[in-house]
């Protein structure tokens, strides 16, 4: 190789080096101020999230003492003894020992004297807080719960701390004392040390008076000051007790800096967060400097590149630059991705607040796109979330941002806004965007989009909560079949909430055994006796009372609870039909996604072999919402090979009713209520009378379910049905009930077995 071609290859390598490096920088000077922004405002909300949760912390721990306290002991006689009882130490170092954070733990009775500590000292004499600011406020303000001290030394050991106080009370709400926390606050500047990258941040948690409880970086004069000056913008907006971006001169080094405040959510005091805006903007004019510099050696460099024609230089130069680039935006539609949109929105809604411009919030959802995906591949559903990109992105302002933030959902953040109209117009710009229809692999696709709308002057006070109200309108959008915008107000229901806290007491109430089994007896038509019974899961909700299972099992189905609990009926319903004193059936029902996330055939053979039950005596009821996969034949067949029989529930309510009942033998089709309720009707008697036909012909028997009247009964019997099931019958009653029916309705196992049964008794 020439060495002038090695000379030259070198030279373009150094400055394809440099000029990425200088491709980074142009881009990074346009938004380094705005960005320092998001990031100040982004560490100010972590941080404030932490430290809430370092208090609650501490909080739940002096609650759990406090609720240790028999209620004799709540009284001022009474109190101090309790106190300083050898148990009530142990408790006290206990719960100390529980936290790192915490230094001690005391109790003060109601005329300040401390009656009760973990400290491990004995106190030589009486200690009286009644100095104390903690103990002067609790103890005169009635409605004041929970008091922050400010923060002082341990003379002997040099710690910072603080105090958190909180009053305890009698039943009546008269004071009794107070439960005080001495709280190490090296613990918060450890927490803050994490974060500081550079000695120019500055880390600050205040009282919401402005006393300054913990400070990093390391400042002797910080501790137990004010962060304001007072009359100081920052001192207005601590009072304001909002999340803001200032810029404001510190006092601790006089500089002017750039402050991101963030109140905590449930203590008293805040978040600072600062950079000096000298160094923000030294930075940038460095970087011009820089830049232009960079900007004369690229020159001279591709220019060598290319008449040396290497062109791959080129590319390694393009993608340093591009590696910042891809981390933040979305391959598939070249938008901004869901990060560098929270970074933005985030920067928005703080910007917002600081010049006081509205904007609004649009979240955006393909309408079931998972069925394209799932009907026609990925490679359509790829082109329609690209097609939908560009018609999105042409139809909003230059000023608004657009970014697609999941698989098929994209964000529009609309700034500024100057009222309702507005929204309401690009609502329709959107839904307008898709009217024509998309073409994707040679097939047109009517593209529907549900779109969640928030204000940020009204649908939340961080960005966050922003984003939570446009979600919660979206999702209401989505569940509404006649509209398919919705903006976000204070009495949409945030059914997805709703739905996680029924499954929170769900699963609670698994585990705490709230569910119960009914039984309603099912009477055999042919011999007039009780051929056996249905089980009917009832939950006994402890402040609901009695709940029906078609309120909870679909969300049992949704959040595979019905797994376990399904589990649990098997169980319960064998073991209980083991204890009637004639060999009964007991009929079951299995949901579909038992199928899915069960194995249902352990399930099964588990019940009957943990309860003894005859394989013979169980019959399983499933709908048609259970598909016929092979597996779930397989299933079934072994099932079957047990002896239990499958009975196919709900008959004619389903749309495929007739080719179901072909895919596998049932042993017995129930037919469905709606069809028994409209028997005075000649069409539903004729559905009676061909199913029944049906399943004889099919060497199938049939139970009628929702037998209400003498008439219906009567008339199904001249039908020919095996079996009928009604509230005219009875209603389904609990396990001890059912055993006491069955023992009065049915003649003596042994004597007299074909005795009919007496009509009253059945009835
Ligand atoms: P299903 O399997 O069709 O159960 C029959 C339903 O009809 C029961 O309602 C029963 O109380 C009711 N019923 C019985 N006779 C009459 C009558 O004469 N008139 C009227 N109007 N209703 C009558 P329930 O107990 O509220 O159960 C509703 C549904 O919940 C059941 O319908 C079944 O799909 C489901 N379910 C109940 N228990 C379980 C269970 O243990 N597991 C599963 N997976 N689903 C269950
Ligand atoms: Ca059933
Ligand atoms: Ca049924």
């Amino acid at each position: 190789m020439p060495a002038y071609l090695i000379i030259a290859l070198s030279i373009s390598i150094a400055a394809a080096g440099i000029i990425g490096a200088a491709l980074l920088l142009v881009r990074g000077t346009n938004d380094d101020f705005a960005k320092a922004e998001g990031e100040l405002a982004n560490l100010a909300l972590s941080l404030q999230e932490r430290v809430d949760g370092v208090f609650q912390s501490i909080e739940n721990v002096l609650r759990d003492v406090v609720g240790r306290i028999p209620q004799n002991c709540l009284q001022p006689h009474e109190f101090d003894g309790f106190a300083a009882s050898q148990a009530t130490k142990a408790i006290l170092v206990g719960a100390t020992h529980c936290l790192s954070q915490i230094v001690r733990i005391d109790l003060v009775n109601a005329r300040g004297r401390i009656v009760g500590t973990s400290n491990p000292h004995p106190m030589a004499d009486a200690i009286y807080l009644t100095d104390t600011s903690y103990y002067r406020a609790l103890s005169i303000d009635a409605s004041l719960l929970l008091y922050l001290s400010e923060p002082r030394r341990i003379p002997a050991t040099g710690k910072k701390v603080l105090s958190l106080a909180r009053k305890i009370t009698d039943t009546d709400g008269n004071f009794i004392g107070i439960i005080v926390c001495t709280v190490d606050l090296a613990y918060f500047e450890k927490i803050f040390d994490e974060h500081l990258k550079t000695r120019l941040l500055a880390i600050t948690l205040y009282r919401r008076d402005g006393t300054i409880l913990a400070h990093r970086p390391k400042s002797e004069r910080a501790l137990g000051r004010r962060i304001w000056r007072p009359n100081t913008p920052l001192q207005r907006m601590i009072a304001k007790n909002s999340a803001t971006l200032i810029r404001d001169v510190s006092w601790i080094d006089l500089k002017e800096r750039l402050v991101a405040l963030h109140p905590l959510a449930n203590y008293p005091g805040g978040i600072a967060v600062s950079r000096p805006v000298a160094e923000l903007m030294a930075g940038q004019r460095f970087e011009a400097r820089l830049v232009r510099f960079f900007a004369y050696l690229m020159d001279i460099a591709v220019e060598a590149a290319s008449l040396l024609g290497l062109r791959h230089v080129r590319t390694g130069i393009l993608r340093a630059a591009s590696e910042s680039y891809l981390s933040r935006h979305d391959m598939l539609t070249r938008l901004p991705n869901r990060q560098l949109f929270l970074e933005e929105l985030a920067r928005t809604f703080l910007v917002s607040q600081r010049v006081g411009k509205d904007f609004a919030l649009h979240l955006i959802d393909i309408d079931r796109f998972k069925d394209i995906n799932d009907n026609h591949g990925h490679g359509v559903g790829d082109q329609i979330v690209q097609s939908v990109a560009r018609r999105l992105r042409d139809r909003i302002r230059k000023s608004d941002f657009i970014a697609r933030i999941g698989g098929d959902e994209f964000a529009i953040i609309q700034r500024p806004i100057r009222g309702r109209p507005q929204v309401l117009d690009l609502i329709a710009a959107v839904q307008a965007a898709m009217k024509v229809p998309v073409t994707a692999g040679n097939t047109e696709f009517d593209v529907g989009l549900a779109t969640g709308v928030a204000v940020a002057s009204t649908d939340g006070k961080t960005s966050t909560e922003l984003m939570k109200s446009a979600d919660i309108a979206l999702y209401a959008a989505k569940s509404d079949p006649d509209s398919s915008y919705r903006l976000y107000d204070a009495d949409i229901k945030d059914s997805r909430a709703e739905r996680r806290a029924l499954e929170g007491a769900l699963k609670t109430g698994l585990d705490n055994r709230e569910f119960e089994l009914f039984y309603q007896p099912i009477l055999d038509l042919a011999t007039n006796r009780m051929w056996g019974c249905e089980a009917l899961v009832r939950w006994k909700h402890p402040a609901k009372g009695m709940i029906s299972p078609l309120q909870f099992i679909p969300t049992a189905e949704e959040s595979g609870l019905i797994g376990p609990m399904g589990d649990w009926i098997l169980q319960d319903a064998c073991s209980t039909a083991m204890t009637w004193v004639h060999p009964l059936k007991v009929a079951i029902n299995l949901s579909p996604v038992q199928f899915k996330c069960r194995d249902v055939f352990a399930s099964v053979k588990k019940a009957l072999s943990v309860s003894g039950l005859p394989a013979h005596r169980l019959v399983l009821e499933i709908t048609e919402s259970v598909k016929l996969t092979e597996e779930a034949t397989s299933t079934l067949k072994r099932l079957k090979g047990l002896g239990v029989s499958i009975s196919l529930d709900d008959f004619g309510t389903g749309y495929a009713s007739m080719s179901y009942l072909r895919s596998f033998p049932f042993d017995k089709i129930k037919i469905d209520q709606s069809f028994v309720r409209g028997m005075d009707s000649p069409d539903s008697r004729a559905i009676i009378k061909a199913t029944i036909g049906l399943a004889n012909d099919l060497k199938m028997s049939t139970t009628a379910e929702g037998v209400e009247t003498e008439e219906q009964l009567n008339a199904l019997r001249m039908a020919g049905a095996s079996q009928a099931q009604g509230y005219l019958i009875a209603k389904p009653m609990p396990r001890e009930a059912i055993s006491a029916f069955i023992e009065q309705t049915q003649p003596a196992h042994e004597a007299g077995r074909d005795e009919p049964v007496p009509e009253r008794a059945v009835a």
